[in-house]
């Protein structure tokens, strides 16, 4: 989501058009169809092995697709298809980073090979045109690292094209529902973004729910009554000279953040998700009544009505909507307690333990609602991540070994029980997140005295 550049930090802003004509609708689902075609005609044409060593520079590919007339076949404005074949092309170069990274792997983990054999194999992944031309068989020069190992090359060339073709896979495009659109392609007026047709002075108004403008590129989302817009923001890296502590943060399920020194932010967060989590559970569960009743009825034979049902009941539209508005307003708790917890605790340092990986053959879920939080979770931590960045202080993640069952005052193993942690050894009771947030300080201040 966040990509860094210099002192800003890049993050989207979402957009929404008002409700759109069919027509309208049409032309930009024409514009992603025509998007996604350029990526599929592109992908076929450049993710073969012959053309991993030619895809930097871009603009000698957008070149050659223009000169083959499918843009102009497909009708598709240029604002449009030279962000698209960029698009294609990266997919591109993040599979053949896929593949290098895998040989890599099989490379460390073959005990056929020698020390040298694997310098020489190495350093060839790491040199694009030198192992572009081996996998053409082509001539190239011997890389300075590799020219006094005692090695068979042809023998390793071999290892690298038979094992490139074998994990190299090709980006696949499904159906495009969105395109991309350079500044060229649109202007704004009076809260109406106006896109490109391609014909020139032709140019099609898109109503918009705010007053945002943007000069950058923007991506839009066709859906099947508006378009979503997604516009990157940079912000400003902020220094705080003033943010001088270290903070140990637990984070829960009940309470977002439970801190060493007592202070909890998000209180009840786990209160919120579980109103939630009734109100879908409710739902799913009147669902799944109606998809009986119609599945009875067709099975019956009553086609007609095991069809109504299907278009009156069980659509899917409203259901969603309503999830999504639920899930924004705890997006917003939990940013508003992150600000709360950083202007209030000033950190120039968060610590916290890293989640626990879990098997995922025995999810030890107690509830649905305990599934809900840990989706949660992963939000929690990616806005800290981007709020700590945002404010320049540093996150520290450490281990979570030791930081459930052990007792954060005399370090014996202890108990959680449903009213909290008890410790039998001497007699500690506690949060379990009071206790877990001081064995994230112990530990981390153990691992920094060593
Ligand atoms: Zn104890």
């Amino acid at each position: 989501m966040a990509g860094k550049k210099g002192n800003t930090l890049t993050k989207t802003v979402w957009q929404y058009t008002e409700v759109l004509p069919e027509d309208t609708i049409d032309f930009l689902r024409g514009l992603a169809e025509g998007y996604g075609k350029i990526k599929n005609y592109t992908y076929k044409r450049y993710s073969g092995i012959k053309s991993f060593g030619r895809l930097t520079p871009v603009y000698d590919i957008m070149g050659e697709i223009r000169r083959s007339g499918i843009r102009t076949q497909l009708g598709l404005p240029s604002a449009c298809f030279d962000p698209a074949v960029v698009d294609a092309v990266s997919d591109i170069k993040s599979m053949w980073a896929v593949v290098r990274s895998k040989l890599g792997n099989l490379i460390t983990m073959n005990e056929n090979l020698t020390d040298e054999d694997r310098i020489y194999l190495r350093t060839i992944l790491k040199l694009d045109k030198t192992y572009a031309a081996i996998l053409n068989h082509e001539d190239y020069e011997m890389p300075k690292k590799a020219k006094d190992l005692e090695i068979d090359a042809e023998r390793l060339n071999n290892l690298l094209r038979r094992l490139t073709r074998k994990y190299l896979r090709k980006p696949e495009a499904g159906q495009s529902d969105y395109f991309s659109i350079t500044p060229a392609g649109y202007a704004y007026k009076d809260g109406v973004l106006l896109i490109t047709t391609g014909i020139h002075g032709k140019r099609i108004p898109i109503p918009l729910k705010d007053n945002r403008t943007s000069d950058r590129q923007l991506k839009i989302f066709v859906r099947e009554k508006d378009a979503a817009i997604a516009i990157p923001v940079e912000s400003r890296i902020k220094m705080h000279h003033d943010y001088t502590n270290t903070v140990y943060v637990h984070i829960g399920y009940k309470d977002m953040f439970t801190l060493s020194n007592g202070n909890v932010y998000g209180a009840s967060l786990g209160d919120i998700t579980a109103e939630e989590t009734e109100r879908l559970t409710e739902k799913n569960k009147k669902r799944a009544r109606i998809r009986s009743v119609q599945k009875r009825s067709a099975e019956s034979g009553d086609r007609k009505k095991a069809d109504n049902i299907g278009v009156n009941n069980l659509g899917t539209q409203k259901y969603d909507h309503q999830k999504d508005k639920e899930r924004a307003k705890t997006q917003i708790f939990i940013n508003a307690a992150i600000n709360r917890m950083l202007a209030a605790e000033k950190p120039e340092r968060v610590v916290i333990a890293r989640p626990v990986k879990v098997h995922k053959t025995k999810l030890p879920s107690k509830s649905a609602n305990r599934k809900m939080t840990r989706n949660f979770n992963s939000y929690i931590r990616e806005r800290l991540t981007y709020k700590c960045r945002m404010n320049s202080i540093e996150l520290v993640e450490i281990h979570s070994k030791g930081t459930g069952n052990i007792c954060s005052c005399c370090g014996a193993e202890g108990k959680r029980t449903a009213s909290g942690f008890v410790c039998g050894s001497c007699g500690l009771q506690s949060t379990t997140a009071l206790n877990g947030a001081k064995n994230i300080e112990n530990k981390y201040k153990n691992m920094n005295s060593k």
